[in-house]
């Protein structure tokens, strides 16, 4: 039997304790705080941005949003940046991307004061987590090792294929399984656009994750009976239904379902465990800005 991954369920338990961390922070007169900025007219960064507030509204986070017109001068977004990073109501700053063309999205992630780099994409946070010493593990990456933590499925001395080399999944998700540390001790193979013969690393892999944003295309002849599969990749193909859409995997589930041991389905795999991490690095950072000790799930 294929044990089927719940993402919902597991963030959902991590949700809830996140919620007890809050508590204990207004306990101490700190009320945890995250700002978005959205500077985009793309319905789907409007949809993410929007997610990202509900969801703290429900774990008792403040939520401060900042919408900037996307023709703005570049200007405009880094003295927003600024005032966020002075403000001591705000403990996690994300700036939703992908950021219009005329603004240089490497200085945008520089300017955030890494403290709250609640994306966890900030050099200084990206070199401390290449380290061993991470303040803010991004969150996709974060998630996954999540997921397999609560399926007790063990990563260390397992050979882990990661498809996709981007600097919010692959990269750091590759940096986190090779740690000599909990969750980690796993021999990494990061795969890529030029990967010769992908399916000769995965067939013989115990843990693959699919991060390369292609629609199904990891199938189960690609894949070993004893192999979990992650897949983080979120891909809308056309369908008959209200919104003219559904949301796929890079991983053909009905092909690869019948033949692995553990697998994540899309929607309902990773993406709940995202949003979740956010949550978490916003404790986290108001945790550490406060000096109040909290038990992070
Ligand atoms: P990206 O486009 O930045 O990177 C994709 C990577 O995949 C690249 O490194 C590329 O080399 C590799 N790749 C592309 N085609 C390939 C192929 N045919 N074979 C092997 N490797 C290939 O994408 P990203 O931002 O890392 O996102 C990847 C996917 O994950 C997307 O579908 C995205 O929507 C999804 N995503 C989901 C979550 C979540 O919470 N579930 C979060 C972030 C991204």
């Amino acid at each position: 039997m294929t044990t089927v991954i719940d993402g919902n369920s597991v963030a959902s338990d991590i949700r809830s304790e996140i919620t007890d961390c809050v508590e204990t922070l207004e306990d101490s007169g700190v009320n945890p705080g995250l700002a978005t900025v959205l500077m985009s007219d793309d319905p789907a960064s409007e949809t993410y941005v929007s997610m990202k507030q509900q969801d703290c509204e429900e774990v008792g986070i403040e939520s401060h949003h900042v919408e900037i017109d996307p023709d703005a001068p570049a200007a405009e977004l880094f003295d927003t940046i600024d005032d966020l990073n002075d403000d001591p109501a705000v403990d996690g700053i994300l700036v939703q991307l992908p950021v219009p063309d005329h603004v240089d999205k490497r200085e945008v992630i520089r300017a955030i004061d890494p403290a709250k780099d609640v994306d966890g994409f900030h050099p200084e946070n990206v070199g401390r987590l290449v380290a061993g010493d991470a303040r803010f593990k991004p969150c996709t990456p974060h998630g996954v090792q999540k997921l397999l933590e609560a399926y007790d499925i063990e990563t260390e001395g397992a050979d882990a294929v990661i498809v996709g080399r981007s600097d919010i999944v692959g990269k750091p998700l590759a940096n986190l399984l090779i740690q000599k540390a909990p969750l980690g001790n796993a021999t990494t193979t990061v795969c890529h656009s030029r990967t010769d013969d992908l399916a000769a690393y995965t067939e013989t892999a115990d843990i693959v994750i699919a991060a390369a944003g292609v629609t199904e295309f990891i199938g189960g002849s690609m894949l070993s009976e004893d192999a979990t599969v992650i897949d983080v990749g979120i891909n809308r193909v056309d369908a008959d239904n209200e919104k003219g859409y559904q949301l796929v995997g890079d991983v053909d589930y009905e092909s690869a379902e019948p033949v692995v041991d553990a697998i994540t389905p899309v929607p309902g795999g990773v993406g709940p465990m995202t949003r979740a991490m956010l949550l978490y690095n916003t404790v986290k950072g108001a945790s550490e800005a406060h000096g109040v000790d909290i038990e992070l799930p």
